[in-house]
Formats: structure tokens, sequence, C-alpha cells
């Protein structure tokens, strides 16, 4: 069965604004904006074509999905990305899969951040991301609700990301390196980092992005075990390895750096159109 991006089951409202998949904390069925009306509606026909398709053969059900991903592509003005190699029926696996290690994590002592934390910060987005964003940590916004990237900074990453046609709600998975927020907004620590690496590890393995956007500093030298800085490590792809996979990787300045400083604005907007053109690239 599919996951929904906007189905009859979609109503719920988190404490943040976003609708969720129940009791499934981190994936969208009611986008925020409505105007993915294109993106809603072959949610919601994977949604019901994913309930009655029962007498389908799985290759009957390939087809129909392609035909649908064809044609929101179109719809949607964004990214002909062809035949893509999930599908509807897939969906279900990856919704139970991330809420089982989303829920052993609800109670994870594994770090000190445990100990002042609101919430436990997961992610969300979409269950089949083409591009899975990695920043550092929760700050005092993401805490208080348990969503990522919520604040100021957030906000200028959903319109980063929207100039590129990628959103949340859509196309991309938003996650952090460490899942709790370090008191005072300081820097993660490299042993809280190690402590919350498996499960970004197995959030990557289960979503299977595409790309990985990673924003800032922590996060770029955390998955590239590197220790150069961000102006050095931006600019290019690099591979993300692990776990027998491969995922093209590019880095850029974190939202709230641009924020502090313009100069960033620049080097960070020549980092998305090489994600662009990479996007563009694969669709052919
Ligand atoms: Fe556990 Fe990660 Fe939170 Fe540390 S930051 S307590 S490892 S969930």
């Amino acid at each position: 069965m599919s996951l929904p991006l906007a189905s009859p089951r979609s109503g719920r409202g988190s404490a943040c604004g976003n609708a969720q998949i129940g009791n499934r904390p981190g994936f969208y069925i009611g986008p925020r904006r409505i105007g993915t009306a294109c993106i809603s509606l072959r949610g919601l026909f994977l949604y019901n074509i994913g309930m009655a398709n029962k007498g389908m053969t799985a290759e009957e059900k390939k087809s129909v999905a392609s035909f649908i991903d064809l044609a929101s592509d179109l719809a949607r003005g964004g990214y002909f990305l062809g035949e893509r190699e999930y599908s509807f029926y897939d969906d279900s696996d990856i919704v139970d899969n991330h809420e089982k290690s989303t829920s052993s994590l609800q109670n994870c002592k594994a770090c000190r951040l445990c100990e002042r934390r609101k919430n436990v910060v997961p992610g969300e987005g979409a269950p089949n991301p083409l591009v899975m964003v990695i920043g550092e940590a929760p700050g005092a916004d993401e805490d208080a609700c348990g969503r990522p990237f919520v604040g100021k900074a957030g906000q200028l990453l959903d319109k980063m990301l929207a100039s590129i046609g990628l959103s949340r709600e859509s196309n991309c998975f938003i996650a952090n390196i460490v899942k709790c927020r370090p008191p005072e907004n300081r820097d993660p620590q490299p042993d809280e980092i190690a402590a919350c690496a498996g499960f970004l590890e197995c959030q990557i393995q289960t979503l299977k992005p595409r790309f990985i956007l990673c924003v800032g500093r922590l996060s770029s030298q955390a998955l590239l075990h590197s220790a150069e800085p961000i102006g050095k490590i931006r600019g290019k792809f690099m591979d993300f390895e692990a776990a027998g996979m491969t995922i093209p990787l590019i880095a850029t300045y974190h939202p709230s750096a641009l924020l502090r400083n313009e100069e960033y604005k620049r080097p960070a907007w020549d980092d998305l159109k090489l994600l662009r053109a990479a996007l563009g690239a694969e669709g052919k």
C-alpha cells in the first residue's frame, strides 16, 4: 500500500501545523501547502490503487505506478524523472520500518542530549525522497514540537528547496545528525554524533534517497568523515558510502548561517543549482 500524501485519512494536525499519518511521526499525508495539489492527487491515486490492487499483478502495479509518476512529474512542472525504482506497493514497508525505528528512539538515552530534550526530532518528509536533507541538530523550536527545521532557518530552508522544485511535503526528507537538542544550541559533540549515527544510517538505508544535501559544517563533516571547513567541502558532489550504498552528496551552508551572513547566499545558490542540474540529468 502506498503512503498517501493526501488521502481521506489525512486530517490529524500536529501541534506544529502539519498533518501526519496517524501515529506515524515524520511522514506527511496532509501537505501544508495545498498548492502542491497534483502531488497530493498522485498520493490519492496511489492510495486508492494501493487499496484496490489486490487482484493486480506486480507488473500491472508497476505500470500504473510508472504512469502516475510520469503524469505527476509533468503536471507539477518539476523534474521529469521517468520511471522510478520505487513504486507504491513498497511504501508501507518503508513507513513501517521507519515507524519502528522512530518509536524506539522516543526513549533513547544513548547520550547526554536526552537529559534536557522535550521531544526527540527524528525527521519528516516523503517516504521515497529524491533528496534527503541532513542538518546538524534540533533547535528550541524543533525541540518544542518534535519536527525538524520549523524556525526561521527552517522557513528559509523550505524556500531554498522550493527554488529548485523540492519540498518536504513531496520529494524530500529532512533530518539531523543528532535527534535531540543540544543545550543552548551548542554544537553536538563528537560522542553525541557517534551515539546517534546508527539511527541516521538506518534512516538513509530505509529511505534510500537519490541524493543527500548536507546543510552546515557538522553534518557535512560527519557524513564525509572529513575535517575540512564547509567552504572547502561545498560546491561539488561527493560520494556518501555506507552499508553497501553509494549516494551522491552535496554540502552547502546551513540556512541559519545564511541568515547571519549575506555573503553565503550566492555560493549556497550555486550549490542548489548543482543539485538541480543533477536532478534534471537523473531524469533524462
Ligand atoms: Fe539518543 Fe540521538 Fe537523542 Fe542522543 S541525540 S539521546 S543518541 S536520540
